[in-house]
């Protein structure tokens, strides 16, 4: 599998692609590790996933370094990427016994009735380039310790990451077949779905590709979890503190040199505000460094691919061509390397690219509304419905307004973010299932119900 740093345009060693062959010899290692794996105390895998914690942490820089290298991910969010993964492993290593407890129903006097969470079998999960160990880790922490065992297909421009995880197990000393990475195209994916030793499969990634595994899955009859893009609506009310509001946005839309399902894309401000909010925006994003992700003061990287690059371009292009203003940015940087700059772009149509598009990169959609009800009404006004965010100094107005965005999870004065501690996923065109927390360790677990008389 080919792959090229993107920010220097450089070609990497290739990683060797597994033939049909080699996906039928881990299909069938999954099947057969599964049952020891699955009837193991539950402490040894806790144990276990704790010594992967362990293992991350130890190697932290060669992972950092290497996501750099693949995807051109700043080095200082690398570094946090491969901690968060040690928080994940440690957070279901500590809380996987009082998630996994029985529940214990009201039934007859006579009779007693409860729910126990038993593991399903070989689960895929289909993972993108943007987080490339982060998106993995979430997906891999809950599910190994609840006793399920994981096949991985990761993006095709990661192939080094996908290798790394799998190595990460083994060092813990997780058993061989416990969790392996498939190193495939997207067009080997139907066929593992259907293979009758799979029992599950979870995809972040884009809406195309989210629909074409859900439909392989439901002809299957397999449960499935997607988490796909976000359009999140930043809004600022009138009573905001501004000036955090307008830093804490420009986190929001830049972070992961702005290739984040959860980042803030249309910033929905009130006119009240709007003016002070533009101002303070627009010189925060042109404070910020665009350049090699591998130097420490980077906040910007390049885009993880030339296509991703050219796309972001063009929304932004179609949205200037329908009517918008450019405040800054909007043009590719010269030299090598997939650079995009900081951008801003306000009076946008409602029906222009910006509007209506998940833009995946440091471009910001700013729209200026009159009320808190036309605030909410464009947030809604999404095809997508992943996360958002609110600012406003009253709380109590804050928390009701966030339960009237249509969306998986709503932060008030503060940035959308993944925690292992709280559900994460989302509604609408962002896909359904939950990540994360209890919730998200029990969609691939058999909710067993248990009924002794
Ligand atoms: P994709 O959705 O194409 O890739 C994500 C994963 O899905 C990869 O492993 C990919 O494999 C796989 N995949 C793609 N098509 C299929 C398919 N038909 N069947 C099975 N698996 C498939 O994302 P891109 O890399 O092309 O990025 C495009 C856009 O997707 C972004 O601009 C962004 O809008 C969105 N995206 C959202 C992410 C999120 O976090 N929600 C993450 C990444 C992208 P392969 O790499 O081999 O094609």
């Amino acid at each position: 599998m080919d792959r090229e740093n993107p920010a220097t345009e450089e070609s990497l060693e290739p990683v060797e692609t597994d033939d049909a062959d080699d996906v039928e010899a881990a299909l069938a290692l999954a099947d057969e590790v599964y049952p020891s794996w699955s009837e193991r105390r539950l402490e040894e895998r806790r144990q276990l996933l704790a010594d992967a914690a362990d293992v991350l942490r130890e190697n932290e820089e060669e992972y950092a370094q290497l996501m750099t290298r693949e995807m051109g991910k700043p080095i200082t969010g690398a570094r946090s990427e491969v901690e968060k993964c040690a928080w994940v492993c440690e957070h279901y290593a500590e809380y996987a016994e009082t998630y996994l407890a029985d529940d214990v129903h009201q039934s007859s006097p006579e009779a007693k009735a409860l729910t126990s969470y038993e593991p399903l079998g070989p689960i895929l999960a289909v993972m993108p380039w943007n987080y490339p160990l982060w998106q993995v880790f979430r997906f891999a922490a809950p599910n190994l310790v609840a006793g399920n065992v994981g096949l991985l297909k990761h993006a095709s421009n990661v192939p080094g990451t996908a290798e790394i995880i799998e190595e990460v197990f083994l060092e813990a000393g997780f058993p061989e077949g416990a969790f392996q990475s498939l190193i495939v195209g997207s067009d080997a994916i139907e066929g593992v779905i259907e293979d009758e030793r799979v029992r599950g499969v979870t995809l972040t990634g884009s809406e195309p590709a989210g629909r074409a595994v859900a439909e392989t899955a439901g002809r299957e009859l397999k449960p499935s979890v997607l988490e796909l893009g976000g359009s999140d609506p930043f809004v600022v009310l009138d009573d905001a503190d501004v000036e955090t509001a307008a830093e804490v946005g420009v986190q929001a839309r830049t972070l992961n040199s702005g290739q984040s399902c959860i980042a803030a894309k249309r910033f929905i401000v009130h006119d009240a505000v709007y003016d002070e909010f533009v101002d303070a925006f627009v010189e925060e994003m042109e404070a910020l460094t665009v350049g090699d992700p591998s130097e420490e003061d980077t906040d910007v990287g390049p885009q993880a691919r030339e296509d991703l690059m050219k796309d972001v371009h063009e929304q932004v292009q179609d949205t200037l061509d329908a009517g918008a203003t450019l405040e800054t940015g909007g043009e590719p940087l010269d030299g090598e390397g997939y650079y995009y700059p900081p951008t801003v772009v306000t009076d946008i149509p409602r029906d222009a690219t910006m509007a209506t598009d998940e833009v995946f990169g440091p471009a910001a959609a700013v729209f200026r509304v009159e009320s808190e009800e036309e605030a909410i009404g464009l947030a809604n006004d999404s095809s997508y419905g992943l996360g958002g965010s609110v600012w406003t100094e009253d709380l109590d107005r804050g928390e009701r307004v966030a339960r009237r965005v249509e969306s998986g999870c709503v932060f008030v004065n503060e940035l959308t973010k993944s925690d292992p501690r709280i559900p994460f996923g989302g509604v609408k065109n962002s896909g359904y299932g939950r990540e994360l927390s209890e919730h998200g360790m029990k969609e691939f677990l058999n909710e067993k119900t248990i009924w002794v008389q």
